[in-house]
């Protein structure tokens, strides 16, 4: 696509002078421009403005979970608008889609959630399930109870509730001043919980947020008993436990929702991303039926908390679109399948490359550790998965790095869609990438 080198030096201009990026390195975009210009997608892959065509090895932000360009979301959203583009929610007006949507979720849903408070992302979702839960603890006339406890490399989001409970440090950092009252604990250790909650009392404690599979942290994979014993201690000092499903919802990990592995039920639960694919902007929290009953019978005068967009009618009419086709075509089942073969796949690299460590995978949520040394699982002084991110990308797979906290991981999560011979060449690509970067250590 020769003739479109220009059109991408003129954007490329724009982007430098005009778009801060999210999450971004600043100076690599000052210096290199917009990695790709994406134009389309289909499936697993996407496309660029150059032509170039890459596998999706993130789901774009672990949320593409139908896969790209699917034309029925696009007409549904399309018909919604033409209907009924927007409405509001406050005051008690409601529309058919947010309604259908909530009753929906409540029917998919672990345990006895049982009512949903709509947001339009992940950080929005676990800033209300914080004020909620604490809001619960008000009605029940148990003021003290407002400090949330998350884990360590957990992330939640940059909302500024959100960016106190992340545990991942630099972005905490980013910012000089955070909200009161979140406290942070070992992310594998029930003991610690326990330790953390009687030194600060109980009665001071309103809520334990956690990710079922860490996500953004590095794919971390709680230990077989970990959540039967944390749930075990909330419900015994009355803790709230909040499931962030934000990545974990929706089928990414083989069940419907990442705490199913684990045999136990929260009291919220937040989700966003793949409620949608991605294809409008959606999330929000299920509320338990004993914390819902609490609000429609004690509280008093009006819930003041609400967005613009909650139950947006064109997000929510997508919603119900990306679940029937997840259920129609079995895409549970097939990441399920498919998550063995991606983890069999990482354990083929870690054979054939001499810098892989551990590796790791539930559903389609996997990792690969790059280390120095097999035997001592030493590291590098500096991180070598970002040159193997930027390697993959050359090569055709979009992949992610982590290193955080001192990690060197690269992460994948492609759609739930992928069949075989996708995943294979995804496997294929990476193993080349390694192998090209180790060549030069
Ligand atoms: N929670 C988790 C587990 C996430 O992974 C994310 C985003 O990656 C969020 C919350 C924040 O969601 P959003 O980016 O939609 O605000």
């Amino acid at each position: 696509m020769e003739e479109n080198s220009s059109l991408v030096d003129e954007l490329s201009a724009w982007d430098k002078k005009h778009f801060l990026h999210p999450t971004s390195p600043i100076q690599q975009q000052q210096d290199l421009g917009p990695a790709f210009i994406f134009t389309e997608g289909k499936g697993v892959y996407l496309h660029d403005l150059l032509g170039k065509k890459v596998i999706d090895g993130m789901s774009s932000l672990w949320n593409v979970n139908i896969g790209h360009g699917r034309e029925e979301l696009g007409l549904i959203a399309s018909d919604q608008m033409t209907k009924l583009a927007f409405t509001s929610n406050f005051a008690t007006f409601s529309n058919e889609p947010a309604i259908r949507l909530a009753k929906k979720l409540s029917d998919i849903s672990p345990g006895n959630l049982q009512a949903t408070f709509f947001t339009s992302g992940g950080s929005e979702a676990n800033d209300t399930a914080y004020k909620l839960a604490r809001h619960y603890w008000m009605l029940k006339g148990q003021n003290n109870r407002k400090k949330i406890i998350s884990r360590t490399k957990s992330y939640h989001g940059v909302a500024i509730g959100s960016t106190s409970a992340t545990g991942l440090k630099p972005f905490r950092d980013f910012t000089n001043s955070l909200a009161p009252d979140f406290l942070h604990v070992d992310n594998f250790s029930s003991q610690a919980l326990r330790d953390l909650i009687e030194k600060e009392g109980p009665e001071t404690i309103a809520a334990f947020i956690a990710e079922p599979v860490q996500g953004a942290g590095g794919v971390h994979i709680a230990p077989e008993n970990y959540f039967k014993e944390v749930k075990e201690i909330c419900e015994e000092y009355g803790v709230l436990f909040i499931t962030d499903e934000v990545i974990t919802g929706f089928g990414r990990t083989g069940k419907y929702f990442g705490i199913e592995h684990y045999g136990v039920t929260p009291d919220l639960m937040c989700f966003a991303k793949g409620v949608t694919s991605g294809y409008a902007q959606l999330g929000g929290v299920m509320l338990s039926s004993d914390i819902y009953q609490a609000f429609t019978e004690m509280s008093k005068g009006t819930l003041l908390h609400g967005y613009t967009y909650s139950g947006h009618p064109v997000a929510c009419a997508v919603a119900l679109k990306n679940i029937e086709i997840i259920e129609s075509e079995h895409l549970i089942a097939n990441a399920n399948q498919l998550g063995n073969e991606l983890l069999k796949g990482l354990q083929n690299v870690q054979n054939k490359c001499g810098i892989v460590g551990e590796v790791r995978g539930l559903g389609l949520m996997g990792a690969v550790e790059i280390v120095k040394n097999k035997s001592s699982q030493e590291r590098y002084t500096n991180p070598v998965a970002p040159l193997i991110v930027s390697a993959a990308a050359k090569n055709g797979l979009i992949c992610r790095s982590v290193v955080f906290d001192g990690q060197d991981t690269l992460v994948f999560a492609p759609p739930l869609s992928i069949n075989k011979e996708e995943l294979y060449s995804l496997v294929q690509i990476l193993t080349e990438s390694i192998l090209s970067i180790e060549g030069t250590y």
